[in-house]
């Protein structure tokens, strides 16, 4: 399988074990980097989520039943 890109290439999509899915990928000087969908390396789709809410618990106030 080939794993080289032209130079306008900018993102491809490719499986990310981490997001268990194909995403976008960004590509610099032919070569396929990271994965684009996920913004903190270490966190799990899981902790992603629970990251997610915390960060909009800053900005919505607090709804009762939601922990
Ligand atoms: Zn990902």
């Amino acid at each position: 399988m080939s794993e080289h890109y032209t130079s306008s290439t900018e993102s491809d999509l490719k499986y990310c074990p981490r997001c268990g899915r194909r995403t976008v990928h960004a590509v610099s000087s032919g070569r396929i980097g990271r994965c684009t969908e996920h913004q903190a390396p270490r966190l799990s789709q899981r902790q992603q989520r629970a990251a997610d809410k915390r960060a909009a618990a800053l900005v919505a106030p607090r709804l009762p039943g939601i922990d």
